[in-house]
């Protein structure tokens, strides 16, 4: 903000004094910002506009959650899930329009990558959501990959997490990644927030199946990055947990592909030392997938095994299943090719 304020011939204290505006006071005008003279507003109102743009539509599934459709300042179409249980409300946020990673089991991975969400877009997720002031909790796992559109992301955290802007705790942000090892060290040298990969299975060549990404950034480089840094376990009773870095794996349990007794005991020798969790997660069908999802008592088995073997593991409950709101179910592919067929009408 600082840098924008002198490119546009303004002293630098003037960045600080719009974003305390906007992020704090939640302003949508410059005549709002009163401590700013009045020739600095009207040379900020001929250079910018403050405002936020409301989701188009919401869908609310029967358990609670609600997916929002967000129009991007481009005119492309992305997915935001407000998913509210107890007294947490945790906004899942997207960083991309369709994904470049084409992971097989994701509908979003499936949709044509059209766009990398600025920082603003980004933000814009949360600040305009309708239920912002119960939210509790951010998580980057919406649509796009997080590290294939670092600066923004980062920008972004760094936006939330600062105690003059925003004042989120980094311990109530986590992101999630596929394991793109410069944007990774990146983030784990310039951010707090907890970090999630998608691990999805402990062999290299099966990963490698499912996962496009493993071919350019194996998970034993990645795991060996994450050895480098200090983490610090999630357990229930642990009071050190609230205040230190989170490192999490995320497990997709596929019925014969990567549940098996060999599969529990890679991961655990892969993982061996360090402080981390898994969080097992059942598979949404999508159409026109080979996939089949892991039973209750498959994927129990599977927990039960790796929690004896020392790492700990928890199943994550499936939320907003019947709106297409739960995990890998994400896509705007049908509001893009409608802005598609609008551009090029068949008759032309
Ligand atoms: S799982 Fe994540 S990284 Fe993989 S295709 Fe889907 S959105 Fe992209």
């Amino acid at each position: 903000m600082c840098t924008q304020v002198v490119a546009w011939g303004l002293p630098k204290y003037v960045g600080k004094q719009i974003a305390n505006w906007i992020y704090r006071h939640r302003v949508s005008s410059f005549e709002e910002m009163r401590n700013l003279s009045k020739q600095t507003r009207a040379r900020l109102a001929e250079v910018a506009y403050v405002g936020l743009s409301e989701p188009v539509m919401g869908q609310k599934s029967k358990d609670g959650t609600i997916k929002y459709l967000y129009k991007t300042k481009k005119g492309n179409f992305v997915e935001t899930v407000y998913i509210p249980s107890g007294d947490r409300a945790t906004l899942c946020v997207s960083c991309q329009v369709g994904c470049k990673m084409g992971c097989r089991f994701c509908m979003t991975g499936r949709q044509t990558w059209c766009e990398s969400l600025s920082t603003s877009d980004i933000l814009n997720q949360i600040f305009s959501l309708p239920e912002y002031d119960n939210l509790t909790n951010l998580v980057f796992m919406g649509q796009g990959e997080p590290f294939d559109n670092t600066d923004a992301i980062l920008k972004a955290l760094a936006i939330l997490t600062s105690a003059e802007e925003l004042g989120w705790s980094p311990r109530r942000i986590t992101v999630s990644t596929v394991g793109i090892l410069p944007g990774l060290k990146r983030f784990l040298d310039e951010s707090e927030c907890h970090i999630a990969i998608s691990l999805h299975n402990p062999f290299p060549l099966e990963r490698e199946r499912i996962m496009p990404i493993q071919k350019a950034y194996s998970i034993y480089d990645v795991v060996q990055l994450l050895r480098q840094y200090d983490f610090c376990l999630q357990r229930p009773h642990n009071a050190d947990a609230s205040k230190q870095r989170r490192l999490s794996f995320e497990y997709i349990v596929f019925k014969g592909l990567n549940d098996s007794h060999m599969h529990a005991k890679e991961l655990v020798r892969l993982l061996q030392g360090l402080d981390c969790r898994i969080n097992l997660i059942g598979f949404h069908a999508i159409p026109d997938s080979e996939f089949v999802g892991a039973s209750a008592q498959e994927m129990e088995a599977f927990r039960n095994y790796l929690t004896h073997h020392g790492v700990y593991t928890t199943i994550r409950a499936s939320r907003g299943q019947d709106i297409l709101a739960a995990c890998g179910m994400l896509s705007t592919q049908e509001q893009q090719r409608q802005i598609r067929q609008a551009d090029y009408p068949a008759n032309s």
